[in-house]
C-alpha cells in the first residue's frame, strides 16, 4: 500500500473549493510520457497553478502504473527543484471502469479517482460510485463520478452519441453516492474529431461547433450550489497545430474542438476541472513532424522530443493563463 500523502501529492478537495469560489478551473492534463510530465510541471510551476495529472486506463497499459506513479512522485520533487515550495499536484485516474481498478489505484498512490459508470443504468451507476467512494474516503482519496454520456473516442472510452446530463438526477446522485465531484455531459466530446462538419456552422471560413448547453450547466449549478463540476473532452483542437501536422506529412481531416471562449465561460461557473488530452497530443505530434521534416538527418530522440516538450509546455501555459484562469492560485507559493 502506497499512500499519496507520502509522495507529496494532494487530493482535489481544497483546490476545487477554492476554484468554485474563485470562478476558475483547475487543468486536468493527461500524461503518458516523461516529456508530458515535465512539460506539465514546468507550466504549473511557471504559472503558480495547481494541476491535475491524470492517467487513463490506456496510459496504464502503455506506460505501466508503477512507472506513472513514480513519474508523479518525481513531478512533485521536480516542481520543488524548479523553485515551487508548495506544489499542489493531484495524481488522478481518468475513466476508471471498475471498483477493482479504482481500488488498485487508491492502493498505489493515486490521490483521486474517477469511477465512470455513466454507461450503466442509473441505479447501477449509483451503486458502483457509492462503493468506490466508501473505499476511497477511508484514505482521503477524492472521487469523481459521471452522469450523462459524452460522444467521441478517448482510449477505450467511446460512444457514438451523447446524452446530456439530466439536472433532475444530480441531487439524488451526489447525495446517495457521496462523490466529491461530478462529470457532466453538456456537449463536450472526446478526441480530436468532436464534431462532423455537418454539425457545425461556417463562420468567417472557420467551422464552429454547436455551443455547449449552458442552460443545463446553470440548472445543475442551481440544484447543487457550490458543488464541483467537471468537463471532459474539452480540447479546443488548435488549427495551428492541425495545419502544422498536415503541412509536414500528416493527414488529419476535419479535426474540430471546443472553442476556448466557451471553456473560459464555463470556468467561471461551478466547473472547476477541465480535461485536456487531445491538445497535448496535437502539440507533441506537430512539433515532432516539423522537426523531423526540417532535420531529416536527426535520429536522437532528444533532438525532436525537446521541441515537442517546449510546444506542449507553451500550450499548457496558454490554457492555464488564458482559458482556465488558474494561474497564481496555489494556496502557498
Ligand atoms: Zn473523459
Amino acid at each position: 500500500m502506497v499512500n499519496y500523502k507520502d509522495l507529496g501529492l494532494v487530493n482535489t478537495r481544497e483546490m476545487f473549493k477554492r476554484a468554485v469560489a474563485g470562478g476558475y478551473a483547475i487543468p486536468a492534463f493527461n500524461f503518458n510520457t516523461m516529456e508530458q510530465m515535465q512539460a506539465i510541471v514546468m507550466a504549473a510551476v511557471e504559472t503558480k497553478s495547481p494541476v491535475i495529472m491524470q492517467v487513463s486506463k490506456g496510459a496504464r497499459n502503455y506506460a505501466n502504473g508503477t512507472i506513472l506513479r513514480n513519474l508523479a512522485k518525481g513531478a512533485v520533487e521536480y516542481a520543488k527543484e524548479l523553485g515551487c515550495e508548495h506544489p499542489e499536484i493531484v495524481l488522478h485516474l481518468d475513466h476508471g471502469d471498475s471498483f477493482e481498478l479504482c481500488k488498485e489505484c487508491i492502493d498505489n498512490g493515486f490521490s483521486s479517482v474517477m469511477i465512470d459508470g455513466s454507461s450503466l443504468p442509473y441505479e447501477e451507476n449509483v451503486a458502483l460510485a457509492k462503493k468506490v467512494v466508501e473505499y476511497a474516503h477511508q484514505f482521503d482519496v477524492t472521487v469523481e463520478a459521471e452522469l450523462g454520456v459524452l460522444a467521441g473516442v478517448e482510449d477505450e472510452v467511446s460512444s457514438a452519441e451523447s446524452h446530456y446530463t439530466k439536472p433532475e438526477e444530480v441531487i439524488d446522485f451526489s447525495t446517495r453516492t457521496g462523490c466529491d465531484s461530478l462529470a457532466i455531459s453538456i456537449g463536450t466530446s472526446h478526441g480530436a474529431h468532436k464534431f462532423t462538419p455537418e454539425q457545425c456552422t461556417l463562420v468567417n471560413g472557420v467551422l464552429v461547433p454547436p455551443p455547449l448547453a449552458f442552460d443545463i450547466l446553470h440548472e445543475i449549478e442551481k440544484k447543487l450550489p457550490g458543488f464541483p463540476i467537471v468537463l471532459h473532452g474539452s480540447s479546443s483542437v488548435p488549427m495551428e497545430e492541425v495545419n502544422t501536422i498536415n503541412k509536414y506529412g500528416g493527414h488529419l481531416e476535419a479535426a474540430i474542438g471546443i472553442p476556448e471562449e466557451q471553456l473560459r465561460e464555463a470556468s467561471k461557473s461551478a466547473v472547476c476541472k477541465i480535461n485536456i488530452d487531445s491538445d497535448s497530443r496535437l502539440a507533441m505530434t506537430a512539433a515532432i513532424r516539423k522537426h523531423l521534416a526540417e532535420h531529416p538527418g536527426d535520429f536522437d530522440p532528444r533532438q525532436y522530443l525537446k521541441p515537442a516538450r517546449e510546444n506542449m509546455k507553451k500550450m499548457y501555459i496558454h490554457k492555464i493563463v488564458n482559458v482556465l484562469g488558474s494561474d497564481g492560485k496555489l494556496a502557498q507559493c
